[in-house]
């Protein structure tokens, strides 16, 4: 279990190539959640032989390694993320896209009890809600006024 933590050029027996270790660790700096697209965007720019099928595919291996969490938000963006302690729950905004990360001890206590009244061992629990953004509820009030 521990070996892999030793392993410095290698995930779980894959290597870590150099665009594979580039990919990962803007997936890190990256706060909150980010897009094919907009990765192979920042990776081209710090390494120009980087393609977006060598993006896609690392991402595809990362999600397989269980690296990253792939999250479908609306009904064809896809965004990625590292994986984290579970507890981030998500406000995303309509008008703009934006997606806000919040964590709810409300929230967790709701799962727990959830968890003991039925016996049931959640491993996951996203909660989703829509809506707008500050900045884009001032401009509907700017369209409607
Ligand atoms: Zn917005």
């Amino acid at each position: 279990m521990s070996r892999n933590r030793k392993q410095d050029n290698t995930i779980q027996g894959h290597p870590l190539t150099s665009q594979r270790r580039l990919l990962l660790e803007l997936l890190h700096d990256d706060e909150g959640h980010i897009d094919a697209k907009e990765l192979y965007r920042r990776a081209s720019i710090k390494d120009g032989s980087i393609s977006p099928a060598t993006v896609y595919r690392t991402l595809n291996l990362f999600k397989e390694l269980g690296l990253i969490d792939e999250i479908r938000l609306g009904k064809v963006r896809c965004y990625y993320e590292i994986k984290q302690s579970q507890g981030y729950q998500h406000l995303v905004c309509k008008g703009c896209g934006k997606i806000i990360r919040f964590q709810s001890p409300h929230f967790q206590k709701l799962i727990k009890e959830i968890q003991r009244e039925h016996g049931f061992n959640i491993k996951k629990a996203e909660l989703y809600l829509e809506g707008h953004c500050p900045g884009c509820e001032d401009n509907e009030e700017k369209e409607l006024g």
